[in-house]
C-alpha cells in the first residue's frame, strides 16, 4: 500500500473560560494550509523529452528504458525529481513557484516549522496509507 505524508497546519490554540467558568479550547485562527506529499515524481530526460517514471519502481523503469545504470543517469543529469521541494514564499511546489524561488526547502523540512501561511500554527506531519 502506498504511503503518503500530509503536512498541515496545527493552529495555535488558547484556552478561554466562558461565562459558566468552563474551559474551552479556541483556535485563535483557522488555517487551511495543507500539503499532500505523495513522494517525489521522477522524470527521465530522454530524446529532449521528460518521461514520467513509475513512482514506486523508478530505478528499474529508468534502467529498462535507457539500458544504463541509474547511478549513471543521475550523474549525467538525466533524472529529474519534481514535487519534492516547496517554496515558503508563494506556498507552491518548486515547479509551480511564482516568485523567484527565494525560499525553497525540501518538503520534509516543513515538519515542525512555523506555518508559512498563517505564521502562527505549526506544521505537523501525518502519515497515511492509501489503498
Ligand atoms: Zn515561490
Ligand atoms: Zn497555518
Amino acid at each position: 500500500m502506498p504511503i503518503i505524508y500530509n503536512y498541515h497546519c496545527s493552529p495555535s490554540s488558547d484556552y478561554k473560560r466562558d461565562d459558566s467558568g468552563k474551559l474551552n479550547k479556541t483556535h485563535s485562527k483557522s488555517c487551511d494550509f495543507e500539503i499532500i506529499d505523495t513522494g517525489p515524481h521522477v522524470y527521465l530526460k530522454k530524446d529532449g523529452k521528460e518521461v514520467a517514471l513509475d513512482q514506486h519502481d523508478f530505478v528499474k523503469d529508468a534502467e529498462t528504458l535507457t539500458k544504463k545504470s541509474f547511478r549513471e543517469l543521475v550523474n549525467s543529469g538525466a533524472i529529474i525529481y519534481k514535487k519534492d521541494k516547496f517554496c515558503l514564499n508563494c506556498l507552491k511546489f518548486k515547479e509551480d513557484c511564482i516568485c523567484e524561488n527565494k525560499n525553497i526547502i525540501p518538503l520534509h523540512e516543513l515538519e515542525g516549522i512555523k506555518c508559512p501561511k498563517c505564521k502562527e500554527g505549526k506544521i505537523v506531519k501525518t502519515r497515511e496509507e492509501i489503498s
